[in-house]
């Protein structure tokens, strides 16, 4: 019987994704691999890579050391061709704005860190500069991919007055800009580069200055039309406490954000806050990893979730990161044996995101 919904031309978009998300990961692949890893006969394959090297997306880069037959000859192998394709990264946070030029496996070339100020002009300016001052790199850019706090509603970010900032970017760099939360961004990055690809539901969790969450099922971001499904940073923890900038009262992130936490602790850094011997800045710390603990369990059950990968300022410190998941195994037995872990991109979260946005529209995915 036909499969409905589904033309040879969706088909063929389909293998070159899959074939290219592969070599990603993999890094280096001969065709008779391919062929195996992805259930294709060999003649797919090689109809496949040979489309994908006209188009310039993938090249042969010589043999692999084991022989493809009796006589001895050896297997080409396949590799991205990665050098002459690159994304400049915005990630703006609420206290700062990287700007990084990534290839297409999120390679990091350059980059530079700016205060955050609530302007676009000042946003696409420093954008211009970066650029003029990494030239070498101007005719190789396949576009940006922009990164932000809070919801994105087509042009318009949840926090700030950004309204047109994707236009205005396009317009004064001549270049395609892709949009996306952070959070959500942060959680592609580790699908495409990192090793959650084959889980069946993982939750994304990051806990700095705010807190937000994604989800992926069958190594695919869940998402909405404005990107802010899945917001665990919203979740009322304390219906008595203090307004959200969401308008509700006692949301989790206006209860145990980084700033909340130093707030209740007389303006400690979290250095001092993790290290502090006075019983009262224990007890805030203790108190807050209890109430995250707590949401992340129930947010977990409800998603069934495999995983739990943790990211953001908080989990810098590795004590914090073992006390939540000693929580999170006292409410849930599940989460004892390993299910926890700090993202292994955690360190590139001011430009990882941004990259894997850039590199799934424009690349991957085009
Ligand atoms: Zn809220």
């Amino acid at each position: 019987m036909a499969q409905l919904g589904i033309n040879p031309k969706q088909i063929k978009s389909y293998n070159d994704t899959t074939l290219l998300y592969l070599l990603s990961s993999e890094g280096t692949l001969s065709r008779k691999v391919i062929a195996s890893k992805l259930n294709l006969t060999a003649a797919a394959v090689s109809k496949i890579t040979k489309r994908l090297i006209e188009s310039g997306k993938i090249e042969e880069i010589g043999n692999s050391t084991e022989d493809s037959d009796r006589v001895g000859r050896k297997e080409v192998l396949l590799a991205l061709k990665s050098n002459d394709k690159f994304s400049l990264c915005i990630t703006a946070e609420l206290d700062a704005v990287t700007y990084a030029i990534c290839d297409i496996r999120g390679n990091l070339k350059k980059s530079v860190t700016y205060p955050f100020f609530d302007d676009n002009a000042l946003i696409v300016n420093r954008a211009k500069a970066f650029l003029a001052e990494n030239a070498a790199y101007a005719h190789k850019l396949i576009g940006v991919g922009l990164c932000v706090v809070g919801s994105v509603k087509k042009d318009v970010f949840g926090v700030w007055n950004n309204e047109n900032l994707v236009d205005l970017l396009e317009l004064e760099l001549g270049l395609p800009v892709a949009i996306q939360n952070n959070v959500k961004a942060y959680a592609l990055a580790e699908i495409i580069y990192g090793d959650t690809s084959h889980d069946s539901s993982v939750l994304f969790f990051k806990w700095g200055s705010g807190i937000g969450s994604a989800v992926a099922v069958g190594g695919k971001l869940l998402l909405s039309t404005d990107y802010s499904l899945t917001e665990i940073g919203h979740y009322i923890v304390d219906p008595s406490g203090k307004q959200c900038r969401c308008g509700r009262y006692g949301c989790l992130e206006t209860v145990a954000s980084a700033d909340a936490i130093s707030a209740e602790t007389g303006g400690l850094s979290l250095t001092e806050i993790v290290s502090s011997k006075d019983e009262e800045v224990i007890n805030v710390l203790e108190h807050k990893i209890d109430t995250v603990a707590l949401a992340l369990t129930n947010t977990a059950t409800i998603l069934n979730a495999d995983r739990i990968v943790l990211f953001g300022q908080m989990f810098e410190n590795q004590s914090i990161v073992e006390k939540l998941t000693v929580q999170c195994a006292r409410y849930n037995n599940h989460f004892k044996h390993n299910k926890i872990m700090v993202g292994e991109l955690s360190k590139k979260s001011t430009y990882i995101g941004a990259a894997a946005v850039s590199a799934q529209q424009f690349f991957f995915e085009n």
